[in-house]
């Protein structure tokens, strides 16, 4: 099996520095480093979800209350892990001054 380093480094667009994967802040240039999804992305999951479990109530409110909560967190949890999946490969150099 080969040791691959180059999965472990990334290369900030911002200073060109070599920073390993899982770093919280780039050493050149003090850049945040983001990884996975977006922060816009759960509450806009959580929407979605909200809105799946209201149309679920629409059809289902005859057999039982709870099945759109059901619906609902069960669109959201399966949201989550689709969402870890699309994003894993995400990295976010953000420049921001601090201090
Ligand atoms: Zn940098």
């Amino acid at each position: 099996m080969k040791k691959n380093n180059e999965m472990n480094e990334m290369v900030c667009p911002h200073c060109r520095k070599k920073t390993s994967r899982g770093a919280s802040e780039c050493h050149g240039c003090h850049a945040t480093i983001q990884y996975g999804p977006p922060s816009w992305a759960f509450p806009v999951l959580a929407l979605e979800s909200t809105i799946a479990g209201l149309m679920a109530s629409k059809f289902s409110h005859e057999v039982s209350f709870f099945i759109p909560w059901l619906i609902a967190m069960g669109a959201f949890a399966a949201g989550c892990v689709f969402l870890e999946k699309i994003f894993y490969d995400r990295v976010q150099f953000k420049l921001g001054r601090r201090g």
